[in-house]
């Protein structure tokens, strides 16, 4: 169906690993404070206490602003405490007391941090980004601290290269391996001097990303499309004129109408909007982002963060930051990753300049007498989309009401899993807006706790993405329990009507969903995960193909008023317009992920001019000017403050793990509950806790193809 790459960041930097790896998922660990250590005089602070909360959830209600600072200082003196204990050790190095012990440190600090991280995405203010950039560069320093610590290594390197004759199990061996990795990819094989620049290097990255970051959201927030005209509503359906009433009315502006740069607001305004000059107003105020010659201007950090990577790659011996990155992917150089994106690359400007045709044409029988822009892509697609399969978005939001989106992954988290929600309105939550469930095993069994957090606020960052105040793990072989967290900018409730999402949010939804079962779901002895960067996809968008299943449409999609189920002829209409508009969505995707290989393959970003720059990769590829990149550079948040940097090419990797994976459902039928389990067995439990090719061909039975991902994008090569 309908495929919208859907931005989730995995949570690249909110929490950051024990040691510093660039593909341990870094997820929130936690676990209460333990009692058996000193704690400073704050008698206040809830960090530094059992939460006594139930299932120990964080307590928001008593966490301020002003808690976070000393337990991060606290959590940073505890792991550093831990560190030392195992440096310390008289005995000679083991697995038990060297690797397994470093898996088990710095839990409060995870803990904390899981907090601070969550919250300066989803609910920020000055003062956490005050503090973020105060605490950003000591965090840098204190994974330094121990990913050089000397002595530490050696312990380390000590128990590696006697792994052939310990015994280990596959587990203990996959984290051993990783840890070892992990410490020479951090720099423990440098001598001094480059030990000393390479701190400095990880600072100055800390508070680059931050400030990259930092400006993106107040960009976004810094533009509105004021309307208090009536005519230039012309065009906009109703509920989309009930969504700008209601967002001029939270910006103090009632009896007008505002959009703003956020998708759900701005889509739909470029989707119907007849006022060609206003399109084009909002349209480049969303490209031009961080691109403004101000204070708030991010081409120069854009450029400074890649060579100060690239930097960092050199000392470590490294021809790029794309190589160091790719190492420990499944794609493993820049070369396979330039030659997997060009492969796709030329069917998919192929169709992409057919589409811009087709819409030339629409603009031509109609008069228009302008020539294409970015600007009215969405627009006169929106037209021949209605003209060619009588199907409009606004026709279908009605049968997606959130509420019945949300209850339609359950029921297939039912089916496939036997999993229960119950929903829990009396837990602690960071926002008034935040659902929180308690998730179940068919049996009752307690498997986790799932916060969402579902519409846009101007102290959110943009996009959608998973992630977690916990992750699994055992403590004295007891199953400390995940939670996990889903954070979206999905369409707004109005006054009138509940939030109706359009198809890309339902689809985005069920991709976190996939990534929080992936949370949910983790099995194994070790916190510390090694998930190859291009393969952390695969749970996710795996989910995303079940969204427009008419099997499963028929249980969730009713109509909010009537409750009537989505007609079948609507379904078949949402089904045949499968591929229409496939060149564009794959064609600005693809532009990005070459963006992206470009800066981390560059070997001297710091004389480049920015925009330029971008500009001739752009024209290099013949990437057409009725199409912006999904991410310029200077908004482009994955790469410059998110995990994703020499990686955005990871949704289509994984996508064609996906897609054959997917394959194994529909051959045995989509709710299968033996296949469902293999899959959960044998790719979502242990994911990263193993080599993904290995987990994958448990579950297949053989390595994936790549025919699946070319057909349902529609960029099979015609013989
Ligand atoms: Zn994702």
């Amino acid at each position: 169906m309908k495929k919208l790459v859907s931005v989730i960041f995995i949570l690249g930097l909110l929490f950051s690993p024990a040691i510093s790896s660039s593909t341990a998922v870094p997820e929130a660990a936690l676990q209460p404070p333990s009692s058996s250590q000193s704690r400073p005089a704050a008698p206040d602070n809830p960090f530094f206490k059992p939460y006594g909360t139930p299932f120990n959830v964080p307590p928001f209600d008593l966490i301020k602003n002003e808690h976070f600072l000393p337990a991060i200082e606290e959590g940073i003196r505890r792991e550093q405490a831990e560190v030392d204990a195992i440096v310390a050790n008289p005995e000679p190095p083991t697995f038990e007391n060297t690797i397994a012990a470093l898996d088990h440190t710095g839990i409060f600090l995870s803990e904390v941090n899981g907090v601070f991280g969550a919250l300066q995405g989803a609910n920020t203010n000055k003062e956490l980004q005050a503090l973020a950039r105060k605490t950003a560069p000591m965090l840098a320093a204190h994974r330094d601290n121990i990913g050089l610590n000397e002595k530490l290594f050696r312990r380390v390197k000590a128990v590696y290269d006697r792994r052939a004759s310990l015994k280990l199990d596959r587990e203990q061996l996959f984290l051993l391996e990783n840890t070892y990795r992990d410490f020479v990819r951090g720099g423990a094989l440098l001598d001094e001097a480059q030990k000393a620049r390479l701190r400095e290097l990880n600072q100055e990255l800390s508070l680059q990303s931050v400030k990259f970051g930092e400006n993106v959201l107040a960009e976004t927030n810094a533009y509105k499309l004021v309307i208090d005209n009536q005519a230039d509503l012309a065009g906009l359906p109703g509920s989309v004129v009930d969504m700008a009433a209601e967002t001029a009315k939270q910006f103090g502006l009632a009896g007008k109408w505002v959009f703003t740069i956020q998708v759900p607001s701005m889509t739909p305004f470029l989707q119907s909007s007849e006022r060609r000059p206003l399109r084009e107003q909002i349209h480049r105020a969303y490209f031009m982002k961080g691109d403004h010659d101000n204070e708030l201007d991010n081409k120069e950090i854009a450029k400074k963060i890649a060579d100060l990577r690239r930097q960092k790659a050199a000392i470590l011996g490294y021809p790029s930051h794309a190589a160091f990155v790719l190492e420990t992917n499944m794609a493993k150089t820049p070369e396979r990753v330039n030659a997997f994106l060009k492969q796709l690359w030329e069917p998919t400007l192929v169709k992409a300049r057919e589409e811009a045709a087709a819409l030339k044409a629409l603009i031509d029988r109609q008069g228009g007498g302008f020539k294409l822009a970015s600007w009215d892509w969405w627009y006169y697609t929106e037209k021949l989309r209605q003209e060619k399969y009588a199907l409009d978005d606004s026709a279908l939001r009605p049968y997606f009401k959130l509420d019945n989106v949300r209850d339609g992954i359950f029921a297939l988290c039912g089916k496939l899993y036997g999993l229960k929600f119950i929903a829990k309105p009396d837990l602690p939550r960071y926002h008034p807006e935040v659902q929180v469930f308690e998730v179940q095993e068919a049996d009752g069994t307690h498997t986790g706790i799932l916060y969402m957090d579902f519409h846009p606020r101007p102290s959110k960052r943009s996009g959608a993405w998973s992630g977690g105040f916990r992750r699994v793990w055992y403590e004295q072989g007891k199953r400390v329990p995940p939670i996990s967290t889903i954070t979206c900018n999905f369409t707004r409730p109005t006054a009138d009507a509940p939030a109706l999402l359009s198809t890309d949010e339902v689809e985005t939804f069920f991709h976190e969903f996939g990534h929080s079962l992936a949370t949910l779901f983790s099995q194994g002895r070790f916190r510390n995960r090694s998930v190859a960067r291009d393969s952390v996809e695969l749970p996710s968008q795996i989910m995303e193909h079940w969204a427009f299943e008419p099997e499963l449409l028929a249980v969730y999609a009713k109509h909010y008023k009537t409750g009537e189920t989505i007609p079948a002829a609507l379904v078949e209409k949402l089904e045949r317009s499968s591929l229409f508009n496939q060149g564009f969505i794959t064609a600005e995707y693809l532009a990005a992920c070459i963006l992206d290989m470009a800066w981390h393959t560059l070997p001297n970003p710091a004389a480049v001019d920015a925009r330029q720059f971008e500009n001739q990769v752009m024209g290099g590829i013949g990437l057409i000017p009725e199409i912006v990149p999904r991410y310029r550079s200077t908004y482009f948040s994955h790469i410059f403050s998110g995990g994703y940097s020499a990686g955005y090419y990871a949704y289509i990797w994984s996508e064609v793990l996906d897609c054959d994976a997917y394959e194994a459902f529909k051959e045995k039928g989509i709710f299968d509950r033996a296949t469902a389990a293999s899959f959960r067995k044998n790719v979502l439990e242990p994911f990263g806790t193993d080599d993904i090719m290995a987990q994958y061909v448990r579950f297949r039975g053989a390595e994936p193809k790549i025919d699946g991902l070319l057909r349902k994008r529609g960029l099979e090569i015609k013989k």
